[in-house]
């Protein structure tokens, strides 16, 4: 996935602010921040989104939301509360086309939709 944004990012061909990578997730400060603690949490194997996941991917999945958590902890926000958010597709409101999850804290946040 040579044009992907992210792939970039895993790769360090673009620089970014990582906050935690392993060998399967890499977490990095999102560069149009909408609340003081906003990361995105992404696998470090293309996915262009939830649709093309499946079975295979189980432990991938609750592996990225683990480590959502604990980068909202360690990020002091998991008291105060925090939003992780998928944006699927074009009506989700996806704009790059690698799965990633937002984790969004830090202040009382805005409009719920669901
Ligand atoms: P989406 O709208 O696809 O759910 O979210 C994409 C997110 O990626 C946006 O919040 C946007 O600010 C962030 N983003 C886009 N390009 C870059 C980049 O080059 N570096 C970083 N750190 N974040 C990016
Ligand atoms: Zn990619």
């Amino acid at each position: 996935m040579s044009e992907c944004i992210f792939c970039k990012i895993i790769n360090k061909e673009i620089p970014s602010q990582v906050i935690f990578e392993d060998e399967h997730v890499l977490a990095f400060k999102d560069i149009n921040p909408v609340a003081p603690v906003h990361l995105l949490v992404i696998p470090k194997k293309h996915r262009e989104s939830l649709n093309d996941i499946d079975v295979a991917d189980e432990a991938l999945l609750g592996h990225i939301l683990v480590v959502a958590k604990k980068l909202a902890q360690e990020s002091g926000i998991a008291d105060s509360g925090y939003r992780v958010v998928n944006n699927c597709g074009d009506d989700g409101g996806q704009v790059v086309k690698h799965l990633h999850f937002h984790v969004i804290g830090g202040q009382p946040l805005g409009v719920k939709i669901c």
